[in-house]
């Protein structure tokens, strides 16, 4: 048989906002060998997964799984289940995510109220339930865990309790944060949540972890409306993954191998490790970037581990400093989204790449790339800075 050539590719350092690097053992998961999307080996490992995945929410919903595609694809699949043309929704607006929320929100048939933030600061659980009075016929509140746009982490408890209070469900963003901060579907009264499987999860991207409440899924029971998707029904995906064996869709045994390789590394660091890992290398990345002279852009107390904003100095253009990272030093991060693009940069830690050894590597190259295009940093400051930050 012919064998196929293939074309060496750069290696990288992934220190934008998802995809990162993935971890030799979650590669090394991803060569076993394809399995048919209805053997019963590959049905059992989507029950096990499935449970992990649960304890990864920090809930004992029955219905959780993982669709096929990305972020946005549960995303998608929350609100095509959770709205009826019609509905009125709340959604939290303090960045791009969210900004994207409302308008899923609006293509599902939604009326959408949004309670605002200025981007970098966190939503007011007061001004959720505010608006919350004004608009009593408000079904399904959507909140954003964390805004990857502006580096922001949002507490959920108090706003689902002001929307339970109203008689509303709780739709959580946790794309960016899980796997990379503590996550409490039960605890904070969550009633569907959505991921990434890029992200601080850890694997390739390509599946979306969600979960629904029993109180989600009486909503769908409740359904007027047809489900505009067949693709993404709740339930009928729930079947599938409930090894019941029904063909629903051709789901990737190597995209599940991966998710399951992530978890079980999970288990094996421990959850607390692996977050106090994340925070450990967020807080000295921050505290290198603050002293060699530049500005962060998140709240103070407000900020994410896993996910940093810091402002583009006067003299430094946006596209140049990132292509010379990238050029010069294998490193991506990104730049802003939306109203903040040629503004800020935003520097991911997420999963494997949340190391100490990265922290530093990239303040080193980031002070040179920044003093080579004319920019003062004190880059000396900044490695003391995340060194004493790591030490401590
Ligand atoms: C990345 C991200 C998404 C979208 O995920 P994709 O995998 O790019 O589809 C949604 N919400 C948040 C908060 C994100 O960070």
């Amino acid at each position: 048989m012919a064998t196929a050539t293939r074309q060496p590719l750069p290696q990288r350092l992934l220190l934008g906002p998802g995809p990162a690097n993935v971890h030799p053992d979650i590669m090394a998961a991803l060569q076993q060998p394809v399995l048919g999307h209805l053997d019963p080996v590959f049905q059992e490992l989507l029950v096990e997964t499935a449970g992990q995945l649960r304890g990864l929410f920090g809930t004992a919903n029955e219905l959780t799984l993982a669709v096929t595609g990305t972020g946005f694809s549960g995303m998608e699949s929350c609100l095509a289940n959770l709205i009826e043309p019609g509905d009125t929704m709340l959604v939290g607006v303090h960045g791009f995510f969210g900004m994207r929320m409302a308008e899923f929100a609006q293509r599902f048939g939604a009326q959408v109220v949004e309670v605002t933030a200025p981007w970098g600061e966190p939503l007011s659980a007061a001004d959720v339930a505010a608006a919350l009075e004004q608009n009593p016929d408000v079904k399904l509140v959507g909140v954003v865990h964390g805004e990857t746009s502006t580096g922001v982490r949002q507490p959920i408890a108090e706003i689902a309790a002001a929307a339970h209070a109203h008689g509303a469900l709780v739709l959580m963003d946790a794309v960016t944060t899980l796997g990379g901060l503590p996550v409490q579907v039960d605890e904070w009264g969550v009633d569907a949540a959505y991921s990434a499987s890029q992200k601080c999860v850890g694997t390739i991207s390509g599946l979306a972890p969600l979960t629904f409440s029993p109180r989600a899924r009486a909503r769908l029971a409740e359904r007027q409306a047809a489900l505009p998707t067949w693709y993404h029904d709740m339930e009928a995906l729930h079947q599938y993954w409930s090894a019941q064996g029904f063909y629903h869709h051709t789901c990737s045994s190597t995209l599940v191998y991966g998710l399951k390789a992530a978890l079980d590394l999970m288990d094996a660091e421990g959850i607390e490790n692996r977050f106090a890992r994340h925070q450990q290398c967020g807080d000295a990345l921050k505290a290198g970037l603050e002293a060699m002279g530049l500005s962060l852009v998140a709240a103070t107390g407000h900020r994410l581990p896993m996910l940093t904003t810091v402002s583009i100095p006067d003299g430094a253009a946006d596209l140049d400093v990132r292509q010379a990272l990238l050029a010069e030093h294998g490193i991506e991060i990104a730049g802003g989204l939306g109203p903040l693009m040629g503004q800020i940069w935003r520097v991911g830690l997420m999963g494997y790449v949340a190391q100490p050894a990265n922290v530093t590597t990239f303040l080193d190259a980031f002070a040179g790339i920044l003093t080579a295009q004319g920019c003062s940093v004190d880059g000396n400051a900044g490695r003391a800075a995340a060194e004493a930050a790591l030490a401590g």
